[in-house]
C-alpha cells in the first residue's frame, strides 16, 4: 500500500515538473503529449491514483470462482442453467454495488435438436457417435447434460445421398469438383473446418447454393488437434471426437432474432413469418468429429483429392465414390424468450454520456473459454468498480455493463437490446468495450513470451489502447505494451518489434457482440482478449478443466484483461476530452484505400480515387491539428467546462457521420461506410466500394467512392469548425 501510494506521489511530482516545463516551453510549435490522452494535468493526477487503486483490486482467485461457478453446468440460450446464470449476474451485480440493474427480455427464434442421427449405409454399415468422450480425470466431461451434435437453425430433414468431400466448402472447392465431373446437386457434402478458415454459416450458405442436401462439418486434426500439439486432456488441443458445435445463421446478412430484422423482439413485436427471413437456412447441417467422419472418408473409392485437400488423418482423401448416407435432423425451431442483464455506474458530472462493457453469457456447453473466460473477466472488473463506487469514487460518465444472450445463435441478445435503444445509444454511446473470450489460449504452451494479447479497434481509439497498455502489468511481469510487443514480433516472426501504429488491428469483421453497435449503430468499439493454442472451441472440453489446467492455471491471464478493459473502461469515462485521434483514423483510412486498390490491381481508367485520396489527406491533417491544439490547451489549463463540453459532441458526432442510412447495398442493416464483414465474418473496410470493386461494377463503384468522399469531407468540415470554436472560445 505504501510503495504503491509513494510511487503515485513520484509519479505525480514527475509530471508536475514536465507540465511546468512545457508550459514554459509554449511557443514551441511541437505539441506536448498530455500525461494521459485526453485529461487535463490536474485530473490526469486523480486518475492515475484512481487506477492504482483500481488495479489492485480484481484477484485471481475471485476470478476463478466466478470461472468455477459459471461453467459448472451447460449453459446454452434458452436453457433452464442459462436463465438461471442470468439473475445469479443480477444478483451479484446489486452486492458489488451497481444500480439500475434491469433484465430484459426478448422473445426470438430459437433453435434447439430434438434428434440427430447419421448413418453409412453402404459401403458398409456405420452409426456415428455425435458424442465425445468422457475423462475420469475430468467429471464435467461425464455431465448427462452435455448435448450432442447439432448447429443452430439447422433445417430439420431427413437425406439419403451419396456423400462428396469438398474440401473446406468455398466457393472455388466447388469449382473444383464441378471441374473433375463431380455435381454435388442433391447429394451430403462433407467438408473441413478451416483451411482457409470461413464461418461455418458462409459454408451454410454456399453449399445451399450449389443445392447440396445436406452439409457435415468436420474438424480435421490438422485443422485443431494432434498435428498441433498435445490433445485434451493433456493438452490444448481438440482429441478424436471432439465436436465443433455453433450456429449456421446468415446473420451478415442480418443479425439478431431472424423473424424481427432490424428491429427489437420486445415483448408484443411484430414478427416476420420464418419463411421470409433472409438470415435462416434452409439447409440440413451438422457437425461432426473426425472420428465420426473417418469411416465416410476412407470408404471413398473415387478419384484422390489434389494436395492441398489432404487433411491429417491417416487415410488418402477422395473426392467421392461407393459411400452413401442417411442424415436425420429434426430441430424444434421455435420462439423462446432471451435474457440481457444490464446494470449502470451513473455517472457523477455526465451521465448522459454512456461507456458501454459487455460480454456474452450463452455457451454451446461450459463456455470454458467462449465466453466464461469473458465472463469471469468481466465480473471481477465490475466487483472492482463497484468497490471504487463504494469509496466515493464513481466515473464521471456513467458506465453501462450488459450480460448478452443468444450471442452464439446470431448475436441476438446484443443485436436486439442494440436496437431497442438505438436513439438513445446513437446519442449517447461514448464506445463499446467487448470481451468474447478473454483468454482463449494455453499459458502452459505459449513459452516464455505467453499468450498473445490480439484487441482489435477502431483505428480512432488505437492509440489510447497502446498508451493504457503502458500501465497495465502483463503476467509475465512487464508490462503488458511490453508484453504485446513482444508476442506480435513473435507471431509474426519479424525480426524488429512492430512500431506502436501497427500494434492494435484496426480492420474489424463480425461474430461477436461488437456488430449491432458499429455496424448498426456507428459506435465506436474495441475487442480485447488474449489468444494463443486452443483447440477445443464449442466443444465440450472448453470447460472450466481446460481453463484451469492448460488455458490459465494461475487465471492470471484473466485478471491482466480485467485491468486492461477496466483502465480503458475509465480513461473512456473520465478523459476531459474524448481520447479519439482523427489523424491516425485518417492514416489508417488512407491504407484501407491503398489496400484496396493493390489487392484489385485497380487502374484509374476504371475507377478513379484520386478524390477520396485527397479528401483523406485533408481529413487526415485536420484531425492531426486538432489533436496537437486541444492537447495544448489541456495543458496550458486554458479550456473551459463549456469549450470542453462543446468539443466532445462534436468528437462524438464525427463516428455517427460514418453511418449511411440506406445501408451497404444489398445489406441495408449494414450501415457503417467504413467497416463491414464479409459473409465469412472476415473484416471488409469500405464495404459498399469493395464489394463492387470486386464485380467489377464500375458504376456502383463510383456511386461508394463518392458517398465515401461526402462522408470524410464531412468529417473534416466537422473538424475544423470544431477546431475553430475550440480556439475562439480559449480565454488568453
Ligand atoms: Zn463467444
Amino acid at each position: 500500500m505504501l510503495l504503491r501510494s509513494r510511487n503515485c506521489c513520484a509519479l505525480f511530482f514527475a509530471f508536475l515538473v514536465f507540465a511546468l516545463a512545457l508550459s514554459a516551453q509554449q511557443k514551441q510549435p511541437e505539441p506536448p503529449a498530455t500525461p494521459i490522452l485526453g485529461f487535463s494535468p490536474p485530473r490526469a493526477a486523480a486518475e492515475r491514483q484512481l487506477e492504482s487503486a483500481f488495479q489492485s483490486l480484481p484477484s485471481p482467485e475471485k476470478a476463478r470462482e466466478w470461472h468455477r461457478t459459471l461453467t459448472a453446468e451447460p449453459h446454452p440460450a434458452a436453457s433452464a442453467r442459462n436463465n438461471y446464470l442470468a439473475d445469479f449476474i443480477a444478483d451479484a451485480w446489486r452486492k458489488q454495488g451497481w444500480e439500475d440493474i434491469t433484465l430484459r427480455r426478448y422473445d426470438v427464434l430459437h433453435s434447439r435438436p430434438r434428434s440427430i442421427s447419421v448413418e453409412m449405409t453402404a459401403p458398409v454399415r456405420f452409426t456415428a457417435s455425435l458424442r465425445e468422450d468422457a475423462y475420469d480425470i475430468d467429471p464435467d466431461t461425464k455431465n448427462p447434460a452435455v448435448s450432442g451434435a447439432y448447429f443452430g437453425y439447422s433445417a430439420s430433414g431427413d437425406v439419403t445421398a451419396e456423400v462428396v468431400y469438398a474440401h473446406s466448402g468455398n466457393p472455388e472447392d466447388y469449382d473444383l469438383l464441378k471441374k473433375n465431373g463431380i455435381s454435388v446437386r442433391g447429394k451430403i457434402v462433407l467438408v473441413r473446418y478451416s483451411n482457409p478458415y470461413s464461418y461455418r454459416g458462409f459454408k451454410a450458405l454456399t453449399a445451399e447454393q450449389q443445392g447440396v442436401a445436406a452439409l457435415l462439418i468436420y474438424s480435421d486434426p490438422a485443422d485443431d488437434g494432434y498435428t498441433h500439439g498435445k490433445v485434451f486432456p493433456d493438452g490444448p488441443w481438440g482429441p478424436e471426437s471432439h465436436i465443433q458445435r455453433g450456429s449456421i445463421t446468415y446473420d451478415y446478412i442480418v443479425p439478431g432474432d431472424p423473424t424481427t430484422p432490424g428491429w427489437a423482439s420486445v415483448p408484443g413485436a411484430k414478427h416476420i413469418a420464418p419463411e421470409e427471413s433472409r438470415s435462416l437456412p434452409k439447409i440440413v447441417a451438422l457437425p461432426l468429429s473426425w472420428r465420426d467422419a473417418k469411416p465416410l472418408l476412407e470408404n471413398m473409392t473415387g478419384p484422390e483429392a489434389p494436395k492441398d485437400w489432404q487433411g491429417a488423418m491417416p487415410i488418402k482423401y477422395r473426392f467421392t465414390g461407393a459411400v452413401q448416407a442417411r442424415v436425420k435432423v429434426d430441430m424444434d425451431t421455435s420462439m423462446q424468450p432471451y435474457t440481457v442483464v444490464e446494470a449502470r455506474l451513473r455517472g457523477s458530472e455526465l451521465p448522459d454520456e454512456w461507456v458501454l462493457l459487455g460480454n456474452h453469457r450463452d455457451a454451446w456447453v461450459f463456455g470454458g473459454v467462449d465466453p466464461s473466460s469473458g465472463t469471469a473477466s468481466m465480473m471481477e472488473l465490475t466487483r472492482s468498480l463497484g468497490e471504487l463506487k463504494r469509496r466515493g469514487l464513481r466515473p464521471r460518465r456513467t458506465i453501462v455493463v450488459c450480460s448478452w444472450d443468444g450471442e452464439e445463435y446470431a448475436l441476438t441478445g446484443s443485436t436486439e437490446w442494440g436496437e431497442q435503444f438505438a436513439d438513445d445509444l446513437k446519442k449517447k454511446l461514448v464506445a463499446y468495450l467487448n470481451v468474447d473470450e478473454s483468454v482463449a489460449g494455453a499459458a502452459t504452451t505459449a513459452g516464455p513470451e505467453g499468450l498473445s494479447f490480439s484487441p482489435a479497434a477502431v483505428a480512432s481509439l488505437a492509440p489510447m489502447l497502446v498508451e493504457a497498455s503502458k500501465d497495465v502489468r502483463a503476467p509475465s511481469g512487464k508490462s503488458l505494451y511490453e508484453a504485446w510487443r513482444a508476442t506480435s514480433m513473435r507471431d509474426s516472426q519479424a525480426s524488429t518489434p512492430p512500431l506502436d501504429s501497427a500494434l492494435v488491428e484496426t480492420r474489424i469483421g463480425s461474430g461477436s457482440d461488437h456488430t449491432v453497435f458499429l455496424n448498426h449503430l456507428g459506435r465506436p468499439v474495441i475487442n480485447l482478449g488474449f489468444t494463443g493454442d486452443y483447440g477445443v472451441y464449442h466443444s465440450m472440453y472448453d470447460d472450466h478443466y481446460w481453463m484451469a489446467h492448460i488455458g490459465d492455471p494461475a487465471f492470471e491471464y484473466h485478471v491482466a484483461l480485467t485491468r486492461m478493459w477496466g483502465l480503458v473502461a475509465l480513461r473512456l469515462a473520465n478523459a476531459d476530452i474524448l481520447p479519439f485521434d482523427f489523424g491516425f483514423n485518417a492514416a489508417a483510412l488512407e491504407q484501407f484505400l491503398r489496400a484496396l486498390e493493390q489487392t484489385n490491381n485497380l487502374e484509374p481508367r476504371r475507377l478513379k480515387l484520386k478524390r477520396l485520396h485527397a479528401r483523406i489527406a485533408e481529413f487526415e491533417k485536420e484531425g492531426n491539428l486538432l489533436r496537437s491544439t486541444v492537447a495544448r490547451g489541456l495543458l496550458s489549463g486554458s479550456a473551459s467546462p463549456e469549450n470542453i463540453q462543446r468539443l466532445n459532441e462534436q468528437l462524438l458526432q464525427v463516428e455517427s457521420n460514418w453511418l449511411d442510412p440506406t445501408g451497404i447495398p444489398g445489406r441495408p442493416w449494414f450501415q457503417h461506410l467504413l467497416y463491414s464483414s464479409r459473409f465469412t465474418y472476415a473484416h471488409l473496410e469500405f464495404p459498399g466500394l469493395t464489394e463492387a470493386v470486386e464485380k467489377q461494377d464500375w458504376k456502383l463503384a463510383k456511386r461508394q467512392a463518392a458517398l465515401l468522399e461526402t462522408a470524410v469531407g464531412k468529417n473534416t468540415k466537422l473538424l475544423r469548425s470544431a477546431l475553430s470554436t475550440w480556439e475562439k472560445n480559449r480565454p488568453r
